[in-house]
């Protein structure tokens, strides 16, 4: 790792990006350019930049437009609460600083919508002072360079990122190593395939010694999707089943199901209040059905009945042939018990 960040600095000057028109500015214009490439890329936010410039050239400016005016300067970059934070922040420094942006971290790093990361940038850049910084893309380049396992997004792997960003900072020029870096993270250590014959830190990048450049950074680990489970009560007559219509919301909004319970026990009670015998039902197979965000394990339970209850003629419910009920608007899981009732009718 060593003289990494004069590497850097040196590919940054020759082969970096140049010609940006907030580099070399002043920390109203480095702080507007940070906040519009959080989630955009640059060559989105050049022009919405040039023209938030010529409309509000200065804090005050910006201080004393209406929240109207800023957001239809961001209409089209998104994530409007950048906009936002940015009109409240011009009003804070206006008021607090007489419209002179702070030079203190701490005195930044209080202003709505700037982070840790953000912070840093505008102090390494405008300022020259000696700030780590550590956005998205650089998570990715230190996670690489140094070999840092585990998902960026994890606090403990955060952490230690901090600490290499910190341990990898120069003395001098910290500006074009921060630059250096960013251009980096765009242009040469990409998320998918990293040009790694192009980049400055190939000699001694951990993930390219070990070719994990395509393992690092660690992805976000896959959510494990919860489950939950659900009796399915199948009250039959002869061949006819009992379905009832789902209310419009929710899963299977406007649907034709057997009446559904959490659990055997609950469908019991459900007989108890209808003034039903609970008689032995039959157990068919537990299967599952997954949506999006959940799996569904369903017990059907079914019940032959002697004579149809009265309530069951109530709006909501009817009475269906099972052959007639696979013709309903019924949901996939409802199709594959009856499927399995016809079967059985065989
Ligand atoms: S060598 Fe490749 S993986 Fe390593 S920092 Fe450079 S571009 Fe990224």
């Amino acid at each position: 790792m060593k003289f990494f960040s004069s590497r850097l600095i040196a590919w940054q000057r020759t082969h970096g990006r140049h010609g940006l028109p907030w580099q070399g500015a002043d920390a109203y214009r480095v702080w507007l350019s940070e906040i519009m490439l959080q989630q955009t890329q640059v060559a989105t936010v050049i022009p919405y930049f040039q023209r938030f410039v010529i409309s509000f050239p200065n804090i005050d400016a910006l201080a004393a437009a209406t929240e109207e005016q800023v957001l239809a300067h961001w209409s089209g970059l998104g994530y409007y609460a950048r906009g936002r934070n940015l009109h409240k922040a011009a009003q804070i420094i206006a008021e607090k600083y007489h419209g002179e942006f702070p030079r203190e971290f701490a005195q930044i790093l209080e202003l709505p919508g700037i982070g840790r990361s953000t912070a840093a940038a505008i102090c390494a850049l405008a300022y020259h002072q000696h700030r780590a910084i550590l956005d998205g893309n650089v998570k990715r380049v230190l996670a690489r360079y140094c070999g840092v396992e585990g998902w960026t997004g994890e606090k403990r792997v955060e952490e230690k990122l901090w600490q290499q960003a910190e341990a990898l900072l120069p003395l001098h020029d910290v500006a074009i190593y921060t630059q250096a870096l960013m251009d980096m993270g765009a242009t040469v250590c990409v998320r998918s395939k990293p040009k790694c014959v192009l980049c400055p830190a190939q000699a001694d990048c951990i993930a390219l010694q070990t070719e994990r450049t395509a393992e690092l950074p660690t992805p976000r680990p896959r959510k494990t999707v919860p489950e939950r489970y659900a009796t399915f009560l199948l009250l039959m007559h002869g061949n006819d089943i009992l379905l009832e219509k789902r209310p419009g919301s929710g899963i299977w909004g406007g649907l034709w199901c057997p009446p559904q319970f959490d659990d055997e026990e609950a469908s019991r009670d459900w007989f108890v209040r209808n003034r039903m015998d609970a008689s032995e039902g039959e157990r068919l197979e537990t299967f599952t059905h997954t949506f999006t965000h959940f799996k569904l394990h369903i017990t059907p339970l079914k019940i032959q009945l002697a004579r149809k209850p009265l309530h069951a003629a109530q709006p909501g419910s009817v009475w269906l042939d099972v052959e007639e009920a696979l013709q309903a608007a019924i949901p996939m899981p409802v199709r594959t018990v009856l499927q399995e009732l016809t079967r059985r009718m065989g």
